[in-house]
Order: C-alpha cells, then structure tokens, then sequence
C-alpha cells in the first residue's frame, strides 16, 4: 500500500510513518516542520511541504499513487486557539479542505482524521460514546469538528471514505525508545511531569483542586500512542476492504486523575516530583472519559498498553534519552 502521512514528522504521525513502514506499506511524509522533527520521520520518503500549496499537492498526487491519506497535522492547543481562532481555522480547517479538495482531484477516496475528545465540549455524560452530542467549546475542538462535518458532505457529493479517530489523552512513546513526544512549548500532563521529575523544571503546577471528581484534580482517560496507531492501522484495512465512512472514540474507558498520574510518576521513576498549586485552566472539563467500545467492536482495537503505569515508563524511557 501507498500511504501519505501529512504531519508524519509529529508526535502521533512519525509514529505512525515507523508503524506503516514495519507493515510494508510505501510512506510518504509530507510536513512543513512547523512543529514537527525531520530526524523523528524514521521511514519511507519525506516532503517538506504545505498542504496550503496546491501545487505542490497537486504534483504530488500526480507523481505517486496514494491508497490512502492520514492526516495529521494540526495545531493541537486550546489556549493558543482562544487567543487566536483565525489561525486555527486557516490551519485546521481551510488547509485541511483544500488537502481534501487536492484528494478529489486525483481521485483518492480514503482519508483517516486525527480528531479529538475536544469536539464533544462539556459532557453530558461520561463516558463519552460516539453518540454523546458533539458541542466543542473552543476553536480548536470546533475547527475539529468542522473538519467531521466536511468529511461527511464530501462522503455525499464525491465518495470520500473516511474514518476520524477522535483521540482522549495520546501519552507514551515508542516501546523500543526510538520515537516520543517532543512538543515545544511542552503543555501535556505526563512529559511535563516527568521532566519535572528529572529536574528540568522545578516543578508541576496541578491545575485545579476544586473539581468535582475523587481527589479534587481532573480525570482523564490516557492512551498509549502505540494502540493509537493500531487503531489507525485497523481503520485503514477498514477502509480498504470497502467499509463505509465512520468515527470512533479512542480511549481506554479508565479515568486517572492528575494526581494520579503525578503518582504513578513518582513511582515510576522513583524519584519525588515537587507539586505546586494553580489555579484551573480554561476549558477544561472535569472528567474526560472515553467508551472506546465501538472502535473495538467494528474494528477489532484491542490496546496493547492500557495500563497507566506502562504508558508513564515508556514516556519515562524516551525522555531520559532525550539531551
Ligand atoms: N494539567 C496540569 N498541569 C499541567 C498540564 C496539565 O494539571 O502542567 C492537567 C490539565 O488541566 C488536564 C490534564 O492535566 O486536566 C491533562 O492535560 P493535558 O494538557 O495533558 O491534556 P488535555 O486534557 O488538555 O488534552
């Protein structure tokens, strides 16, 4: 198989560019680095490229025959997205539609989106199922789901088959320690912990004690990266044995709190990480917890790594390795 990864050079996607190349498929990575690290694209061919360039879209279609598209590449965080809205819609979606449109053009009708929790807004209920309403509370979850949206209405007018993935909390790294998360700014949870307890940063500051929830700190519901690309890999198959257009919660349906993690952590690397008290961040809802039974069920997604404490070593591993 012939797949492009846009946003191959991220997190999640050069991940994803190893888990391909280790099953045979032809990979190509098209990224513009914004973001992403041209040494973390371990296989197959890399592009450095925008997918706001038509050209260059359009060449590219011409010059390989793709089975498939996996996307990627998107700004990830909320904050920035309230601050600035025009950038995440630009970004997220009007780059995204025209990679769609390019698609279209050269005929390609397989597309796996990288979606997110961020699209269902507060819950109603948890937890959350594919039929729990979708109300995104800021730009970045409503750029998301605009994207959906798009998929859908181009499923009816052109045939695209597409499958979104709508990812809780990614954690871990690659088990053999090759690849990890390397945002920059960092803002997740587990990197930010741990690089506190190697003492890269005085520091974790909890951000809410006050939530409705056991301990008073957030609950989320983490997954490894590595079940996440399985779960793109059986969407894949999915979508190439002719399967309709769908979308699935990823997620382990077990909710850890902040606290938590932050002791697991502790125990994990053996070492005590400081915690310092802040206030709660905007938009966060209390417990994000996914009902990943859909993806198991039609898929056949069975994690490998559920377990917390697994998901914090290997995260463990990568960042000791790191300079
Ligand atoms: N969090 C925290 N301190 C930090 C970073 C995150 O207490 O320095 C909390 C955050 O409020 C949320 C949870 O950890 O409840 C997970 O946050 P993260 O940014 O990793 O992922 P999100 O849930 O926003 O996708």
């Amino acid at each position: 198989m012939n797949i492009l990864v846009v946003g191959g050079a991220g997190y999640i996607g050069s991940h994803m560019v190893q888990w391909l190349d280790r099953e045979g498929c032809q990979v190509t990575t098209l990224d513009n680095l914004c973001s992403g690290h041209r040494e973390a694209v371990l296989a197959g061919r890399f592009v450095q490229g925008d997918i706001a360039d038509s050209g260059l879209l359009s060449s590219l279609f011409a010059s390989t025959r793709f089975d498939a598209v996996m996307h990627f590449a998107s700004f990830i965080q909320v904050g920035e997205s309230v601050a600035q809205p025009g950038m995440y819609y630009r970004n997220n979606v009007a780059h995204t539609l025209n990679l769609l449109e390019a698609m279209r053009a050269a005929d390609v009708r397989r597309f796996i989106f990288s979606s997110t929790a961020a699209t269902f807004g507060e819950p109603v209920y948890t937890p959350i199922d594919e039929a729990h309403p979708q109300r995104p509370i800021n730009p970045y979850g409503r750029s998301k789901w605009m994207v959906e949206q798009m998929l859908t209405d181009m499923d009816t007018a052109w045939g695209l088959k597409s499958v979104s993935l709508r990812y809780f909390n990614a954690a871990g790294a690659d088990p053999s320690g090759r690849l990890g998360e390397r945002h920059d700014p960092e803002t997740h949870l587990i990197p930010l912990v741990l690089q506190a307890a190697r003492g890269r940063r005085p520091h974790i500051s909890v951000f809410g004690r006050d939530y409705d929830t056991p301990d008073g700190t957030c609950v989320r519901d983490y997954i490894h990266i590595e079940d996440l690309c399985q779960a793109h890999w059986l969407a894949l198959q999915h979508l190439m044995q002719e399967g309709a257009s769908d979308a699935f919660n990823l997620g382990n349906g077990t909710g850890f709190s902040v606290q938590q993690v932050i002791d697991t952590a502790q125990r994990v690397t053996g070492r005590s990480i400081p915690v310092v008290n802040a206030p709660r961040r905007a938009g966060d809802p209390a417990v994000l917890v996914a009902d990943g039974r859909r993806a198991r069920e039609n898929l056949g997604w069975v994690p490998a790594y559920p377990d917390l404490q697994t998901i914090i070593a290997h995260a463990w591993a990568w960042e000791q390795g790191r300079a």
